[in-house]
Formats: structure tokens, C-alpha cells, sequence
């Protein structure tokens, strides 16, 4: 590690939300900081904590002299008006008996009982930073006081952060005559086209609304941003974010390639719902890039009939799938028709919880992702090398699409128009799930787009080697916060 000062050792704090989306990246982050050198230690609540132990053990065994280890915050849920156990995203967005949106808002607002501790935590033992996360507005103020630098963690890409600036500055979505009319968002690289219920930067009125002015004043108050993305990936979007958003910014993705042999990357997030080796085997009795991956990402959860719609169009396509599926526990309504799965077994393989999603897109045989444009997921298929459909869900999820779709073209949208919240009885067809899953895989212009995918994904890899742009942004980071 290159530091103005030999002798001193970096320590990075990381305080990561409490959803798998956040918690992923960060513990890559903590990895990739430890294997620089540094010391990292990684915030969390008791019941996560768990989580994050097992892939920590396996990344020390694999590097016994590098330094990571946890520290572990109280969290008491039913003090803090939350239920028993509901320490994660995960707990009311896998259980649909519970209010998901009050609970989120809940959910948010309790996680200011950190400070105290946090205070307390940075007082004694002083990092030399703070990487916390965005929903954390007020872990800046906590930071200061102990004079240790606090830097924001968003978990998305330069893309989105400068699209949502670029709408909160002039507001375009008051300036058409309906919420679905197109619009381009001024000011923005590369004349994106989006429509206003694909957005999520409109709202300051919303207890949620007043919530992210918080976010963004405690960013600008920041010591800056550490972003998970490579600088060719979105070169105009980057130096558009050091420009004219934030006052500092460091790129150092994709963070998932820290993850390099089969124990590490099955290891991220929950424990697999099948036996990774059983998935690798059947993938590798498929031709090359002849799976595609189905994936809504750790939060995103379906009606039935939308599963049912899903299940057919595959069938349709009469391609090869890999499809994880989050089960709605509350949605009683039959999806899966009876013999459809025995039917498909030769070809479809359906796994219900959790997948070994990095091992999965890796694989030679998989040629695209069906993906809810979770900026890690996005990500993931990036370094994979992999066409995508496009099919987002929520949050900034519409943005991270029209970076694939508009400004990459390495993806092709199913048709999603609007949050699906918003949608209430719409859904998409099987017919647009079936073309959409045939246009990525064959033809043409399929062949362009894997082209495009795969040249990306070699940026991706030299990003992260000696000497590429992530690479030499976190030595910039590291000397910077050594000294
Ligand atoms: N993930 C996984 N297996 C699954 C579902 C998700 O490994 O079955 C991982 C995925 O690889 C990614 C993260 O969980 O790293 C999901 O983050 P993303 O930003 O894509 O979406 P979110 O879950 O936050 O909506």
C-alpha cells in the first residue's frame, strides 16, 4: 500500500444499510481495502452480523495476514416501534403480511439510534475515514465531531447520481402534460429519454422527499463519494458527477471480481436455495451463451400472476433458463401450472430463494440476464460480459436502464413503463417477456449487442488491474486518507 506516512496502517470504517443491495457491495469494498493493505471494519446489528461472518471467515482463510473484522451495534427493533428480528430489508420485504411501505419508512427512520454508538465507536478508536451509507444522513455530523472524514457510499452508478441531480435541478417532469409523455433530461450526457413514473427525484414533500434533501445536504457536507463503477464504463456520466454533483469522487468497481475463486463468490449474501456445484453442472451440460439468467435482484417480490406470465413466456421462447424466484408468501393464487416445471426440467431450472447469482452469470453457457437493473446486479452482468432485457422495478432502477439501453445498447427493455407500485393490475405479457428473451439471445443485432457486453467486460477487468482507472482512483483514495 502506497501511504505518505510507511508506517501508518489505513483503517476504513464501513457502515453499510441493512439490505442485501448495500451490504454486498460494502463487504466486497471492506475485501478490496483489506487486500490493499488497509484494516477495514465493517458496522452492523447482531442478526447481520451473521450474515456477513461466513463470506468474512472465508476471505481470511483464503488470506490469513489480511485485516477485516466486524463491530456490532445494538439494534433493538422492538424499542424502536419495529417487529422482533426486523434488523433487514429482507424481513418486510420477503413477508408481505406487513405494511412494506410504512415498514420501510419505519424501517429508515430508526436507524438514526446509531449515531449515539457511532459517536461513541469513532471517539475511541479513530479511522482514518468513514465509508457509511447514503440513507445515514446523519453519520456526517456523527463523524465530525471526531474529526474522522466521512465518505458516502450511494451502491449505484455515476449514471443515475447524475441523472437524479440533473432532475432535481430543473424539474423537466413539470413541464410535460402526463406522466407517461417522454421527456429528455436536460443538461444530462447524452440526451436521455425518460418519463416522469420512471422517476424518483420529483417528491419534497413526502416524509420520504424530506428524508433525501437530508441525504443530499449530509452528502454535500461530506469529505465526498466512493462510487461502484469503472470510468469507461460511463466516462461522459463520470466526469459530469466530478464536475458539477459532488465535491470529491472515487470509482473503484466493479467491487464483486474481488470475489475470485468458487467459495467466494458462492458465498455472498444469503446461503444458496440449491447446491451450487448441482447449477454449475447443469449449466455446463448447455451449449455457450444459451442460458438466460432470470433475476429481480434481494428486495423485489412479484404477484402470482405476473410469475405465471413470466413461466409461460419462457416456455414460449423455448430457450434455456436459469430463473430465481422470490415467492410471494401472502399471494395464494396458483403460478406454476401444474407438471410445467417437470416439463422444463431439461431446459429451465426454477430456484425458488436465493441464487449463486456471480457463479451463475460467469458461466460460459449463460448468453443474457433478465435483470431489475439493481445497480449491483447491472454491474455483475456487466463484468459477465452479458446482453441484458431490462426490466426495472423501482428506486433508481428506470435510470440504471436507460444507461444499458440508451448510452451501452447492450440491452433491450421488456416494456416496464412505471414503478411497480404504480402498476397495480397492469402487467407484463408473456408474449413481451418471450420476445424480449429472443431478441437478446439470437439474431443480428443480438450478435452486435453481445459484442458491445463483451468489450465492456474486458474494460471492466483492466479497470481493476494494476495500473486501470479503478485501480489508480483507489490509490488516489488510499494515499489521500493515509496521510
Ligand atoms: N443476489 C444474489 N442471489 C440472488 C439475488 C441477489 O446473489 O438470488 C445478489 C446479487 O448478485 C447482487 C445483490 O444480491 O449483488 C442484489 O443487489 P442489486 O443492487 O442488484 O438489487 P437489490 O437487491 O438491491 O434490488
Amino acid at each position: 500500500m502506497s501511504s505518505s506516512n510507511p508506517q501508518h496502517k489505513l483503517h476504513v470504517m464501513f457502515f453499510p444499510f441493512m439490505a442485501y443491495g448495500h451490504m454486498i457491495p460494502t463487504l466486497d469494498m471492506a475485501k478490496l481495502l483489506s487486500s490493499r493493505g488497509a484494516k477495514s471494519t465493517i458496522i452492523t446489528t447482531p442478526l447481520n452480523s451473521r450474515i456477513l461472518q461466513k463470506p468474512i471467515d472465508v476471505f481470511k482463510n483464503l488470506n490469513p495476514n489480511l485485516d477485516i473484522d466486524i463491530e456490532i451495534f445494538d439494534f433493538p427493533c422492538v424499542e424502536l416501534g419495529l417487529p422482533e428480528g426486523c434488523e433487514n430489508v429482507d424481513f418486510f420485504t420477503s413477508n408481505t403480511n406487513v405494511d412494506s411501505n410504512y415498514m420501510a419508512f419505519k424501517f429508515f427512520m430508526s436507524t438514526s439510534f446509531f449515531k449515539d454508538q457511532l459517536e461513541v465507536l469513532l471517539k475511541k478508536t479513530r479511522p482514518d475515514c468513514l465509508i457509511a451509507d447514503m440513507f445515514f444522513p446523519w453519520a456526517t455530523e456523527a463523524a465530525e465531531k471526531s474529526h474522522v472524514p466521512r465518505l458516502v457510499f450511494h451502491g449505484t452508478g455515476y449514471f443515475s447520481l447524475c441523472a437524479g441531480y440533473c432532475i432535481k435541478m430543473h424539474k423537466p417532469q413539470n413541464k410535460v402534460a402526463s406522466s407517461c409523455e417522454p421527456f429528455v433530461i436536460p443538461e444530462l450526457p447524452g440526451d436521455i429519454v425518460i418519463t416522469q413514473e420512471q422517476i424518483i427525484d420529483g417528491d419534497n414533500e413526502s416524509e420520504m422527499g424530506k428524508f433525501m434533501i437530508d441525504v443530499r445536504e449530509s452528502e454535500l457536507k461530506s469529505s465526498g463519494v466512493v462510487v461502484n463503477s469503472f470510468y469507461e464504463l460511463e466516462p461522459d456520466h463520470a466526469d459530469f458527477y466530478k464536475r458539477f454533483v459532488a465535491k470529491r469522487a472515487w470509482h473503484i468497481g466493479p467491487l464483486s471480481v474481488i470475489n475470485r475463486g468458487f467459495e467466494e463468490k458462492a458465498e455472498r449474501g444469503k446461503k444458496a436455495s440449491i447446491d451450487e456445484a448441482e447449477c454449475l453442472k447443469w449449466l455446463d451440460s448447455k451449449e455457450q451463451d444459451s442460458v438466460i439468467y432470470i433475476s429481480f435482484g434481494s428486495v423485489a417480490c412479484f404477484k402470482n400472476k405476473q410469475l405465471r406470465e413470466i413461466a409461460l413466456g419462457l416456455e414460449a421462447s423455448g430457450t434455456n433458463f436459469i430463473w430465481v424466484v422470490r415467492e410471494n408468501t401472502d399471494d395464494k393464487e396458483e403460478w406454476l401450472q401444474e407438471g410445467v416445471e417437470e416439463r422444463l426440467k431439461e431446459r429451465g431450472m426454477i430456484i425458488r430463494g436465493w441464487a449463486p447469482q456471480v457463479l451463475i452469470l460467469e458461466h460460459q453457457a449463460t448468453g443474457g440476464f433478465v435483470t431489475h437493473c439493481g445497480w449491483n446486479s447491472l454491474l455483475e452482468g456487466v463484468a459477465a460480459g452479458l446482453p441484458m432485457v431490462t426490466w426495472p422495478i423501482g428506486a433508481e432502477q428506470f435510470y440504471n436502464e436507460k444507461l444499458v439501453t440508451q448510452v451501452l445498447r447492450t440491452g433491450v427493455n421488456v416494456g416496464a413503463t412505471k414503478h411497480v407500485k404504480a402498476m397495480e393490475d397492469d402487467i407484463i405479457s408473456r408474449e413481451k417477456v418471450e420476445k424480449a428473451v429472443r431478441e437478446v439471445l439470437v439474431g443480428v443485432e443480438a450478435e452486435e449487442r453481445r459484442k458491445r457486453a463483451k468489450k465492456l467486460a474486458e474494460m471492466a477487468k483492466a479497470a481493476v488491474e494494476e495500473g486501470g482507472s479503478s485501480f489508480n482512483d483507489l490509490n488516489n483514495f488510499i494515499k489521500e486518507f493515509s496521510s
